[in-house]
C-alpha cells in the first residue's frame, strides 16, 4: 500500500511542468522529476545530500543571487519566513527561475517527513525586466499588508456591536495604516519621477546646522530614539534645494531608527574636509551584512538579512538619498558591521565662493 502511494506520487510528481525535489529531514534527496533535470542539466542525485544539489546549482548562478541555499539553510532551521525566491541560471542562455521550499507533511499536518523544492521558470517578461518584477514584488507585499489590517478593522466597525472605546481604537489604526499606505505610494511615486526626467531642484545657499537640526528636532519628538547632534562647524551654507536635503536627512534617520530597535541611541556628525562637509549619521542596530553594501542605493533593494526581515520599507529610500546627492555633487556611502550598527556617510561640497 506504501509503495503504491509512493508510486502514485512519484507519477503525480513527474507530470509537473514545475521542477521538484523531495528531501528527507535530514536533506537526503530522495526524489527529484525529470523536468528539474531537464532544466538546470543535472544528473540523477537520489541518495546524495541537498548540499551536493545546491553547489551544482550555484555553479551557475551568480555569486550575490546565492538565495537558494541561504533560503534552504534558513528553512531547515526553521525559519519558514523567506522561503522563497528568485535566481538566474547561466547554463546556456541566461533565465530566470523562481522557487520556494515547503514542508512535507502528513495529513494531521503534525509530522514533518521533509520538504519539498519547487522550481519555475520565469515568463518573458519578468525575466527581462528585472526592476519591474521588483517593483511588482515590493509594491504587492507592502501595500497589501496595510491594506488587509485597513479593510479588516473597517469589516469589523460596519458588522459589530463596538463600544465607543474600541471604534475610536480601530479608527485610529485605520488612520495609521492609511498613512501608511499613503506614504509608500508617495515613495514609490517619487521614486517614479525621479527615473522620469528627474527633480526639479530650488537651489539656494541653505544653512546646513539649521536644516539639521530642524530636521532632528521633528524626529526627537515623535521617536522614543534619541537623536544627537554634534558639529564640528558652525554658520555653514550648502548650495542645495532645502526640501529635498531635508529628505535626504528625514530618510537616514528614520532608517536609523527603524534598524536600531532597543538601541535608542542615534548620532549625526558634522564636519568639514577637503573642499566638503560631511555628514555621518550612526546608529547601534542590527548592521548591514558587507556583501550587501554595494547594491544598498539600488532601487527597491530591501537587505533581507536576519532581523531585518520585520522591519517594513519600500527599498527606495537610500536610491532616493542617492539621486539627491549626486544632483548636488554630493556622494553617499556606508559603513557598517552585522549586530553593531552603521554609519552613513553623506559628502556635501562646499559653495566655492562662499570660501
Ligand atoms: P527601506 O524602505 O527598505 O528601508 P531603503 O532604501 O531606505 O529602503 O534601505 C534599503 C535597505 O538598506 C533596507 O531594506 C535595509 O535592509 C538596509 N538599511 C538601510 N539603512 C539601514 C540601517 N541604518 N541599518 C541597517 N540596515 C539598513
Amino acid at each position: 500500500m506504501a509503495e503504491e502511494q509512493q508510486d502514485i506520487d512519484t507519477y503525480y510528481l513527474e507530470s509537473f511542468q514545475e521542477g521538484i525535489l523531495k528531501c528527507d529531514t535530514r536533506g537526503t534527496i530522495v526524489f527529484m522529476n525529470r523536468r528539474l533535470k531537464d532544466l538546470f542539466g543535472l544528473e540523477e542525485m537520489t541518495g546524495q545530500d541537498i548540499t551536493a544539489f545546491t553547489k551544482a546549482m550555484d555553479a551557475n548562478i551568480p555569486q550575490e543571487d546565492h538565495k537558494l541555499t541561504e533560503t534552504i539553510q534558513a528553512f531547515r532551521k526553521g525559519d519558514v519566513n523567506g522561503n522563497q525566491g528568485k535566481f538566474p541560471y547561466a547554463q546556456g542562455p541566461r533565465r530566470l527561475f523562481s522557487f520556494y521550499v515547503s514542508p512535507v507533511l502528513d495529513t494531521a499536518q503534525t509530522a514533518c517527513y521533509g520538504y519539498l523544492l519547487v522550481f519555475r521558470e520565469c515568463g518573458e517578461e519578468e525575466a527581462t525586466d528585472p526592476q519591474r518584477r521588483e517593483m511588482i514584488s515590493v509594491v504587492s507585499h507592502e501595500l497589501r499588508t496595510p491594506l488587509t489590517t485597513l479593510l479588516g478593522y473597517v469589516e469589523m466597525l460596519m458588522q459589530y456591536d463596538i463600544s465607543a472605546e474600541n471604534r475610536r481604537r480601530y479608527m485610529e489604526i485605520i488612520f495609521a495604516e492609511g498613512n501608511r499606505l499613503s506614504h509608500l505610494l508617495e515613495d514609490v511615486l517619487d521614486s517614479e519621477r525621479l527615473e522620469s526626467g528627474g527633480y526639479n531642484y530650488h537651489k539656494t545657499y541653505v544653512p546646513l546646522i539649521e536644516l539639521i537640526h530642524e530636521v532632528t528636532e521633528r524626529w526627537n519628538l515623535k521617536s522614543s530614539h534619541l537623536i544627537k547632534v554634534d558639529s564640528e562647524v558652525e554658520d555653514v551654507f550648502i548650495y542645495a534645494d532645502r526640501f529635498r536635503m531635508s529628505q535626504v536627512f528625514d530618510n537616514l534617520i528614520s532608517n536609523a531608527i527603524k534598524y536600531s530597535p532597543g538601541k535608542p541611541l542615534v548620532l549625526i556628525r558634522i564636519a568639514e574636509e577637503a573642499g566638503y562637509y560631511i555628514i555621518e549619521v550612526t546608529d547601534y542596530g542590527i548592521g548591514i551584512p558587507a556583501e550587501m553594501h554595494a547594491r544598498l542605493f539600488d532601487k527597491f533593494y530591501r537587505a533581507g538579512h536576519s532581523g531585518s526581515r520585520q522591519i517594513k520599507g519600500s527599498g527606495v529610500g537610500l536610491y532616493v538619498v542617492k539621486k539627491i546627492a549626486t544632483d548636488h555633487g554630493g556622494t553617499i556611502s556606508v559603513t557598517s558591521e552585522v549586530g553593531r550598527g552603521s554609519t552613513f556617510r553623506l559628502r556635501m561640497p562646499k559653495p566655492v565662493h562662499l570660501d
